[in-house]
């Protein structure tokens, strides 16, 4: 019965909106359900994923989980108590990093070695963990697949939906893409994050500008840039969000990064 009302409510909505684009027909529990099978199935799936052990590694993860606390403790980012947070580091010579929903956030080895302090990771880590306080994921979900295959799960009447939806959600990180919207909002709330710590918030914008300054913005190789489209555009989009949140200077934490990047296996 409780399904009946949130389809009835869902209905409602559709014809108030008449747009998918901002509507989430999932709950925070879904979210949390699916980020927990997608950790599950990244965990049982080491040739793609190769994850640093916490346990052996726990100088490098004690550097990113106090990054990821101190983001979460800006008293800027949603679900923050909610979810369920933790990251992960994958040992592969990948620029690239990723987030799940209900608030798993992976970042490569290779992204990692790339940048040159610890603003720019933090910029890189609040990015992917606004992806998950904005609930970006099962946005997407709900514009892609419509009403018809949503009312079916929400009726019960395809179990095995849920299944799915997570297979494909864990089917890598580019299998469901965020518009070019969400990723201008994930940039943007990223600066609002690290506006509210001592880090310098332009650090959002340095994966960006070490790309461009290696000629390499346009490279499709890249496997960030397949996800997370780039351009001088967003640059300037971080800048004037850096402005619009007061200009703090903050600090880059250069020295700090050289002990991260030291203590991850060659
Ligand atoms: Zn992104």
């Amino acid at each position: 019965m409780k399904n009946f009302y949130y389809l009835l409510l869902t209905v409602v909505l559709f014809a108030a909106c008449g747009t998918l684009n901002q509507m989430n027909i999932f709950s925070i529990e879904d979210e949390k359900n699916f980020g927990n099978q997608m950790y599950a199935q990244i965990q049982e799936a080491p040739q793609d994923y190769p994850i640093l052990d916490p346990a052996k590694h726990a100088v490098a993860y004690s550097h990113l989980n106090r990054i990821m606390l101190t983001l979460l403790n800006s008293g800027q980012v949603n679900y923050a108590k909610e979810f369920e947070w933790t990251i992960r580091i994958v040992d592969a010579d990948v620029l690239n990093a990723f987030a799940c929903p209900g608030g798993k956030v992976y970042v490569y080895k290779g992204l990692i070695n790339f940048l040159d302090n610890e603003a720019q990771l933090a910029g890189v880590i609040a990015h992917e963990i606004a992806h998950i306080a904005n609930r970006h994921s099962t946005r997407q979900l709900t514009k892609q697949y419509g009403l018809s295959a949503l009312t079916d799960m929400l009726l019960g009447q395809n179990p095995n939906q849920y299944v799915q939806l997570a297979a494909q959600l864990a089917g890598g990180a580019g299998s469901l893409a965020f518009s070019r919207s969400d990723e201008y909002e994930a940039d943007n709330n990223a600066v609002k994050y690290l506006s509210a710590t001592d880090y310098n918030p332009l650090g959002v914008a340095g994966f960006f500008q070490k790309m461009v300054a290696n000629g390499q913005a346009g490279g499709s190789a890249i496997t960030w840039l397949s996800t997370h489209p780039s351009s001088p555009d967003r640059i300037q989009k971080i800048q004037e969000a850096w402005t619009a949140y007061g200009s703090k200077k903050g600090d880059d934490f250069a020295a700090r990064y050289v002990q991260l990047k030291n203590s991850l296996p060659k």
